[in-house]
Order: structure tokens, then sequence, then C-alpha cells
């Protein structure tokens, strides 16, 4: 076991990324040039990749696919359709950067509990794989559907399980907008019907997360869905439903550095809650996010003030709710680790002080970490926020015009070499005037003066 530093990060990952910092502040991608940036582990990525396929590896047929919201970046999915994964979208624009980062139609799957019906004609004509949110949405494709439509087709089940630790992260609780509450009167029935009337419509999906979820919880919403899969097949006397997609929603170690829960611990708590998951009667869907991306991902921020207010110690940074949205607004249910770590990105040492790590953005909130004990951080100096290659730098929030950040990937070789490579430029001042309707500038004045 690494020995830890007072913030619990071990001293094995913070020397690795004092290796990518000091080389980054060298390239000027991070320091008094370039305020705010986020970092992807190229390798990391490709080992938790590895790490999945190998856990499932004992599955006859399983398509792995990632929920691209968890990191909506093109080379990050083009990496990992490279590492042969499929990818999941839930909008017209994440459907678009993943045939930009080149995921085969087939290896599409699209969920959303929204789709209009433009989206669902452009998907069945691509061949793209829809699971149906909804009774409504399978009336919607029966409309829309050709007999020659190459798209699998599934239906999105609640199995309304109950809630995890966050509420808002929790998809099966009785009420969750998603998917066809299984518990509710008649629904049961009614799903049945929808697969006798639809001999196409194979697929059941159920995704039952995220952060905060035991495992067991989990695998009791795939179990429920294994048991309506096996009920609908017998009650129609054939083998109509040939894939399950069980969803992601694997919850992440934000607290330290072991990846825990691993692949392997849920395919066995799976293994023991539904054993004839695995037999080969049925080919599996998987869509992980934040499982994949969150521990390959880091956030490097100058700080630029030091205060004090009431007895506290603020560091003010780059780094607040634009990047780290979910963690300004619940502190408690999105704790992340950060590092101190001098101009030069060398890790700082020194007695530790609490003080609060704040962003730029104009809202009292705006603070990252409370009275997180840190050596005591200075002007020029850079903080690290790990743990957020998912859902952070890469789905900023655009408060107080605060451009969102530029994204890099890199590489160590075994000698320590550090490669960066572009994954997407900080937004420029220029395409942040046109996203605020420059080319309109004078719309509401002329409105108002025509207007007699
Ligand atoms: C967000 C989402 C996922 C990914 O969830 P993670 O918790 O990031 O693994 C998978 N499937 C659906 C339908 C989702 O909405």
């Amino acid at each position: 076991m690494a020995d830890r530093t007072a913030d619990g990060v071990a001293d094995r990952v913070a020397d690795r990324v004092a290796g990518v910092l000091r080389h980054a502040v060298r390239a000027g991608v991070v320091g008094s040039t370039g305020t705010v940036a986020g970092f992807i582990d190229t390798a990391g990525v490709r080992d938790s990749v590895a790490a999945l396929h190998e856990a499932f590896a004992e599955v006859p047929s399983v398509l792995h696919t990632f929920a691209a919201k968890a990191a909506s970046l093109t080379p990050v999915l083009r990496l990992l359709a490279d590492q042969g994964m499929g990818c999941e979208v839930a909008s017209a624009g994440e459907l678009r950067i993943a045939l930009d980062a080149g995921f085969a139609p087939a290896d599409i799957v699209f969920d959303s509990p929204a789709k209009s019906r433009d989206e669902l004609a452009q998907a069945l004509a691509l061949g793209i794989a829809i699971n149906a949110d909804n009774l409504d949405e399978l009336r919607r494709i029966d409309a829309l559907r050709t007999p020659a439509c190459a798209s699998v087709v599934g239906l999105r089940v609640n199995p309304q399980v109950g809630t995890g630790a966050i509420g808002a992260m929790s998809t099966a609780t009785a009420t969750s907008k998603f998917g066809v509450a299984l518990r509710d009167p008649g629904a049961r029935a009614e799903v049945v019907r929808a697969f006798a009337d639809r001999p196409w419509l194979t697929r059941l999906h159920a995704h039952v997360g995220s952060q905060g979820c035991p495992l067991d919880l989990i695998a009791a919403g795939i179990a429920e869905t294994y048991r309506l899969a096996e009920e609908i097949n017998a009650t129609l006397g054939r083998r109509q439903i040939t894939s399950i997609d069980i969803g992601g929603g694997l919850p992440v170690n934000f607290a330290g550095d072991d990846v825990r829960p691993t692949f392997t611990e849920y395919v066995s708590a799976l293994r023991s809650a539904v054993p004839g998951l695995f037999d080969g009667r049925y080919a599996l869907v998987t869509e992980f996010g934040r499982s994949l991306l969150a521990k390959n991902g880091f956030i490097a921020a100058l700080v630029e003030y030091t205060k004090d207010a009431g007895g506290r110690r603020v560091a003010i940074t780059h780094a607040g709710a634009q990047v780290a949205t979910r963690t300004v607004f619940m502190p408690e249910s999105w704790p992340l680790r950060v590092g101190a770590f001098d101009a030069t990105g060398r890790p700082k040492d020194g007695p530790v002080l609490a003080q609060d790590v704040a962003g730029p953005c104009c809202f009292a909130g705006d603070v990252v970490a409370h009275a997180r004990e840190l050596p005591e951080l200075a002007e020029g100096d850079i903080v690290v926020l790990y743990d957020t290659g998912a859902y952070y730098f890469s789905t900023p929030w655009a408060y107080n015009s605060l451009p969102y950040p530029a994204v890099h990937g890199f590489t160590v070789s075994a000698d320590g070499e550090v490669r960066l490579a572009p994954v997407r430029p900080a937004q420029t001042l220029d395409d942040l005037a046109a996203a605020s309707g420059l080319a309109h500038a004078g719309s509401l004045s002329e409105l108002l003066e025509s207007t007699h």
C-alpha cells in the first residue's frame, strides 16, 4: 500500500500527475498561460477498457458501449472505438459526435427519454440500435420503421428496485422518469403485449445506477429485467428477446486511488444474482461511462489569489462550477480529492492548513473543496482535481461566460517521458461571442424600434 498524504492521494499518483504537470507547465498549457485545463490519461483509458473486456471475457456475445455523455469529446470516442467499444448516445448531438468518431451504426445505441420523431427516423435510417423509453415511443417507431430496417429495437424498463445514496443519480426509483415502470399496476402485462405485437422488438434495456448505488441494488435491477425477458419469451413461446442491455451505472471511488468496485466484482455480483444472464442465451450490451473515464482524467487550475476571510484561508482558482458543477452544488455527494502543486508542477509539502479551494464564478457557493487540509497554497500554484475524467471538464457549464477549457491527452513512457496531444482547444472569446448571439447583436433594439 502506498503512503497516503493528508488528502488521501497516494504518492504514486501524485508523482505521476506531477510529471505530467511539469511537462504541461513547460509546454505552456497550464500555469500562467493556461489558467485551467483537463487532462486525459490515454493509456489509462485503454487499460480500463481492457479491464472491462476481461471481466466479461466468458460471455459469448457482448457489446460494450461507452456512454457518450461521460466524455463527449471526439478524440476520446475515437480512442474507445479503436479499443473495440461501441457508443451509447442520448441526443442528436451525441449521435453526431459518435458518428464523427467513427463508430459503426450497428455499434451505436440510442437512449433518451425524449427522442423526437426526426431523431427516431434518422436512427432507424442509419441502422442504429434504439432503446425505446416508453410505449408511446414504440408506437412512433411502429409508424416510422420499414420492414428492411437494420436497427435493433429494445424497450427500456424501470425495475423500480429503489434509490441509492444520491437521489438525483438513482434511475430505478418508483417515480423515476426513465423506462416503463414495471411494478405499476398493469405495466408488466402491457410490456408483454408490446412484445407480442412486435416480433422485431428483440431487446430489453435497464440502466440501474449510478453513483451512490450499491452493487447489489444494480444487480437486483438487472435480475428483475432478466426475469421479465424470460417471462416474455416463455409467454410468447419463442425466443424473441435475444439481447439484454444492462446499462452502466457502476459507481466510482472518489475517496482514494483504488478502483472500487472493479468490473470483475461487478460481474461476480451479477453472476450470483442472475446466473442465467451469462449462459449465452442472451447477447449482452453494457453502457458504462463514469467507471471507464473518471479515474483517467484530472483538472489542473492556476491559483490566482489567496485571501483570509473570517478566519478561513481561501484560494481563488480558475476551476469552479464551470468545470465541477456537481461538486460545487452537491459537495457532500460529489467530493473531489484536491492536490497542491507549485508553479513548476512539483507536489507541495510542508504543514497543512484548512483552506477553501474556490473557483472563478461570481456566486458565493463556488467552492470545490471546503476547509480542505492542504499544504498552504500561494498565488501561482496549481491545484489538481483528481478523478475528473468523466462528466467534469467534458461537460462544462457556461456560467459567467467562462470559456470551456482546453483538454489534453497524455502518455508517460516507461522512462518517464511525457507526451501531450490536443483533445479540444479552449473556447476562444470569438467562439464565445458567436455563441452569445453576436450575429444578432442589434435584433432586440431593432424589434422594439419597428414595433409601433
Ligand atoms: C448516463 C447513462 C449511462 C452511463 O452511466 P454511468 O453511471 O456513467 O456508467 C448509461 N446508460 C444510460 C441510459 C445513461 O443515461
